[in-house]
């Protein structure tokens, strides 16, 4: 039987494009488009963790920027829970922002250098009328034992903290919100790798302490691999492959995910047989016809230079964007 409360989707996005014009000239014209995000369709139900993973420069931040709207996206719609956030105005924005939390790559610059923790962990919900000033120390107190920090942090500036502890306050602002779906932008990759699985294991206590589902982006599929339930790789602002991460993982089926697979180095691996890519990213703004991978792919054909393939469900919601798969 189909279980409602673990199949809902909390976000749908579909067709989704972002594309900043190119401006030149005294007259600012636009000459065209850089299209960071190009037809991405993603879905995320109650509970799940989807990876998004791809080279850096391949869309993955904007495409985060633009659920949140921090960027403007030129089409497409992006549900949360049913309401398109894409034309979600006044009011409804001030939910929106509660409901889904981003923590970025760099907690340094994303927490106040003159806010201490306690201020940092309150502001929002005093904002946002969620708790009285007097329950400010109690709330504080509770989201930092969330994530495993010693109440003497509380009066405490971010410089006085390690990498990994700033990225453990930053965590603990955005449960504060209780959101619905954080999006973690690359959230660990600044860590050391000991710190990284700390982080990680967190995240994974508190996405299910507090039935939360994340976006889980990173341009590292090891670390991908090991906290979600699904992976989409995103290649030059599209989708190429989205699928259960045990079958991405273990049977990759497009050439971009393989060379990807690849490259995680294993113990005892023969170097010799990775697969490694040829060239740079192309541009975003000037795309290669037909598969945007064929500049680089190892098995290429004469029609991925001219024919865009579609991302077709090769079974087991297993999907694909190559002509030869
Ligand atoms: Fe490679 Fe062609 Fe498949 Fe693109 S469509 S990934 S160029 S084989």
């Amino acid at each position: 039987m189909v279980d409602l409360k673990t199949n809902f989707s909390v976000l749908g996005i579909s067709d989704l494009k972002t594309w900043f014009p190119i401006r030149r000239g005294i007259l600012s014209r636009t000459v065209g488009y850089t299209r960071a995000v190009d037809g991405v369709s993603l879905n995320i139900k109650q509970g799940e963790i989807l990876g998004l993973v791809g080279e850096s420069g391949c869309g993955k931040t904007t495409l985060a920027r633009t659920i949140v709207k921090l960027d403007p996206a030129k089409s497409g719609s992006i549900l949360f829970e049913g309401n398109d956030i894409l034309t979600t105005k006044g009011g409804n924005i001030r939910s929106l922002r509660q409901n889904i939390q981003i923590i970025f790559q760099d907690p340094f610059s994303s927490l106040n250098p003159r806010m201490t923790v306690i201020d940092t962990l309150t502001e929002g919900l005093i904002e946002h009328k969620m708790i009285p000033n007097r329950q400010k120390k109690d709330k504080a107190l509770q989201l930092l034992n969330d994530v495993a920090m010693d109440s003497d942090s509380l009066y405490r500036y971010p410089h006085e903290f390690s990498g990994g502890q700033r990225q453990r306050i930053s965590i603990a602002r955005a449960i504060s919100m209780k959101p619905k779906l954080i999006i973690c932008d690359e959230a660990v990759s600044a860590l050391d790798v000991s710190i990284q699985a700390q982080v990680i294991n967190l995240l994974i206590d508190l996405k299910n302490k507090h039935k939360l589902s994340y976006l889980f982006i990173s341009h590292d599929l090891s670390v991908v691999s090991y906290i979600a339930d699904k992976t989409a790789v995103m290649y030059l602002g599209q989708i190429v492959e989205n699928a259960d991460t045990a079958d991405i993982i273990n049977k990759p089926l497009h050439p971009y995910t393989q060379a990807l697979i690849s490259d995680v180095p294993r113990i005892g691996e023969n170097k010799d047989k990775r697969t490694i890519l040829k060239g740079d990213v192309p541009s975003a703004s000037n795309p290669p016809p037909g598969c945007r991978f064929h500049p680089r792919c190892p098995i290429g054909v004469q029609k991925c230079t001219t024919d865009v393939p579609r991302l077709e469900n090769k079974g087991n919601n297993h999907f694909v964007s190559c002509h030869l798969v």
